[in-house]
């Protein structure tokens, strides 16, 4: 059977997508379609060129890293319509279309007085990614603004609801990230923002940046936190990377309390249930390779955590990088690094 579309989008051929991830390396997608709205979406979805091929949602690609071309379709969805839906005494609810660019849809949140994403400021990527990434930094996680994410199942074209209780959000986790749900397409994201502004800000740096004075808008907060991410984490404009290549690794504190006892200076920090996170920056510090550099891939001389690659560096030769690194920690504490960004 045919299905003829009335809606027909545009859809490139042979895409070089280095301008599309934050890494900034080559790779070839063998299509690719940028829709800007649900209808096109699904034109695209039903599309008899493309059925059966390998599929790729892109959000910012500031957690993606490409070691090959992508032999199928790469999606990139452009929805970016920010709603205010609702709103009681406490809380407002908006609704932001999964393609709308993270940093400006907090930066627009903030102009329109409404607090709750500032110490979210000036992460890359899209809503659709933070919503599947659980974005999170300087004590707050977006699962924790999360009401419900609206997604399309791709194979069965219906549209699902996942509640938050839903997601099963985690540390850079969600149930977005496993299957059957990492097939899921999310469409939109609705947050939920308090009305009161109470200031997140015991985050060591941050509560240093404030020192004894308590900030009393949001903007105070997100100014704090894009000056703090300025010093120490690169621009993707100049400098290729995904952020944070490691995730802090989590282990029980009997193999913290063995860790300390070679290592006095180990960065930890407690958790419940008898475990205890360690920072995987600190880690790969100690075993010297800070600001290593294997051709163009590098490991960040500000950052450990952070991957970068200074020009021609290849996905290949960034992920060789991060096995090294890897190794290295593994060798030398017996601790496994985890890498956040999703390798292709
Ligand atoms: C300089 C820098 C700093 C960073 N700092 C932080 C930080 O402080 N905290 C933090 O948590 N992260 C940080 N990151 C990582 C990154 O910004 C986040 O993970 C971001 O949310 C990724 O979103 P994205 O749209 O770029 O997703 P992409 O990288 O494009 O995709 C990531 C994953 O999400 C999936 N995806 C994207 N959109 C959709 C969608 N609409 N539907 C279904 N799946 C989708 C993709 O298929 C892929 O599996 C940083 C990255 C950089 C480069």
């Amino acid at each position: 059977m045919t299905h003829t579309n009335s809606l027909r989008i545009d859809v490139r051929e042979n895409v070089e997508l280095a301008p599309y991830t934050t890494f900034g390396v080559h790779a070839v997608a063998r299509f690719f379609a940028e829709p800007r709205t649900t209808e096109e979406l699904t034109a695209v979805l039903r599309d008899e060129r493309f059925l059966g091929l390998p599929r790729l949602i892109l959000g910012g690609g500031s957690n993606i890293l490409f070691t090959r071309d992508f032999d199928g379709i790469v999606i990139r969805p452009r929805m970016d319509e920010l709603e205010l839906i609702d709103e009681n005494d406490e809380y407002r609810f908006v609704r932001i279309g999964a393609g709308a660019d993270w940093t400006r849809t907090v930066a627009e949140t903030l102009d329109r007085g409404w607090n709750g994403l500032e110490n979210l400021s000036l992460i890359p990527g899209t809503v659709g990614g933070a919503a599947v990434q659980n974005i999170g930094a300087y004590g707050l996680e977006i699962a924790e603004r999360i009401v419900e994410v609206e997604c399309l199942n791709p194979e069965t074209m219906q549209f699902v609801t996942l509640g938050v209780d839903d997601c099963d959000y985690g540390y850079r986790t969600s149930t977005f990230k496993h299957e059957p749900n990492n097939a899921l397409i999310v469409l939109s994201v609705t947050l939920s923002l308090p009305k009161r502004f109470e200031p997140i800000f015991s985050y060591k740096e941050l509560a240093h940046y404030f020192g004894d004075q308590t900030p009393t808008q949001a903007s105070e907060v997100a100014q704090a936190v894009i000056a703090l991410r300025r010093k120490k984490l690169p621009d993707p404009a100049e400098l290729g990377s995904a952020g944070s290549f490691f995730k802090n690794p989590v282990v029980s504190r009997i193999k913290v309390r063995h860790l300390l006892e070679d290592e006095p200076r180990l960065v930890t920090y407690q958790l419940g249930g008898g475990r205890a996170k360690l920072a995987a920056g600190w880690l790969i510090d100690a075993v010297g390779m800070k600001g290593k550099r294997r051709g163009d891939a590098g490991v960040y001389e500000r950052q450990a955590l952070v991957l970068v690659n200074h020009g021609q560096a290849s996905g290949a030769e960034i992920k060789a990088l991060a096995d090294e690194v890897a190794a290295a920690v593994k060798r030398r504490f017996g601790v496994e690094l985890e890498p956040e960004p999703v390798i292709i």
